[in-house]
């Protein structure tokens, strides 16, 4: 099980989840150089420890627990595993 970064994040991504991420899955950040391509953050479900801190740091509520993730937005869940087999 991971977290999971929806629709919301789209248009914000501030990054305030990164600062708080104690295993840095939280990607790209403002230092990557895709950071101005993509359209929101994503985490690495592989290495996502479920803490949950990244959610209240979140000033749009766009995380959740993996079986949280409301119904409009479970497409997302794939969205984030995707990032990072693109990255290999
Ligand atoms: S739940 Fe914890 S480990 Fe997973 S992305 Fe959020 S802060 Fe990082
Ligand atoms: S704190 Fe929320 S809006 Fe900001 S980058 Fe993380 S998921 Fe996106």
């Amino acid at each position: 099980m991971a977290h999971v970064i929806t629709e919301p994040c789209i248009g914000t991504k501030d990054t305030a989840c990164v600062e708080v991420c104690p295993v840095d899955c939280i990607h790209p950040t403002k230092k990557e150089g895709d950071h101005g391509a993509q359209q929101q953050l994503y985490i690495d479900p592989d290495t996502c420890i479920d803490c949950g801190l990244c959610v209240d740091e979140c000033p749009v509520q766009a995380i959740f627990p993996q079986d949280d993730v409301p119904a409009e937005w479970r497409k997302y869940i794939q969205i984030n595993i995707d990032y990072f087999k693109s990255k290999g």
